[in-house]
């Protein structure tokens, strides 16, 4: 019997429709995703990114990886690829709210979700390997750590609980600790009764997932 393999990132995206991949002309292993291909291409990536740690000791990229690297559209924006299609969050009304979504009743087939704030580095490139399966934990990539983020719905539910109670009074830089809450925020808190929720918000600072609450909260 056949073991259920996980599928790849850059699968997942050609599915979708994210990329378009065309095959190429040389065997081999895929210096990014792993997989052995029929279909490579010979050259090597170019330099300019820093996941090289990620990557297998391959020979070739398969035409999946190829295209993803080609399209800039991945690095340029966050989104969420299901197999089905890919959504731009730049393209989107609502996106911070459609992640909030995602993050408490996650979906129940392959999906992988990477968040930028720069919009430059392949921080995608982490999510290789990390296509999300199921919905009691999943892996959220991002280009501001070098490592994916592992996140759970309950997670969620209470940090995104902290947060609507701070936001929008606390800034966002505040409460990633960017910046130091100064004593009017302080007088805020206690004044609206919000002391207690304030200094557990603190508390959290440094933590990758609480970093990936603020960026999902309004
Ligand atoms: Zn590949």
């Amino acid at each position: 019997m056949q073991r259920t393999q996980t599928i790849t990132l850059t699968r997942l995206l050609s599915q979708g429709g994210a990329i378009k991949p065309f095959p190429g002309s040389t065997p081999g292993i895929c210096y990014l995703c792993g997989l052995a291909t029929e279909e490579g291409y010979g050259e090597k990536p170019s330099g300019n990114f820093t996941a090289w740690a990620q990557c297998y000791h391959g020979t070739v990229l398969c035409p999946e990886c190829y295209a993803a690297l080609k399209t800039p559209a991945l690095r340029r924006s966050s989104w969420i690829a299901i197999p089905e299609q890919i959504i731009y969050l730049r393209d989107i009304d609502e996106p911070r709210a459609l992640l909030r979504q995602v993050f408490i009743e996650p979906p129940d087939r392959p999906y992988a979700i990477y968040l930028t704030r720069g919009g430059q580095k392949q921080g995608w490139l982490s999510l290789l390997r990390y296509v999300n399966q199921g919905a009691q934990h999943f892996w959220v990539g991002v280009d501001w750590r070098d490592r994916p983020i592992l996140l759970s719905p309950e997670y969620a539910v209470w940090a995104l609980g902290l947060l609507g109670q701070l936001r929008p009074k606390i800034s966002k830089a505040k409460l990633w600790g960017e910046e130091e809450c100064d004593v009017a925020d302080y007088a805020y808190a206690s004044e609206a009764g919000l002391l207690d929720v304030l200094e557990c918000a603190v508390k959290q600072r440094g933590d990758p997932r609480w970093e990936v609450m603020i960026y999902a909260a309004d």
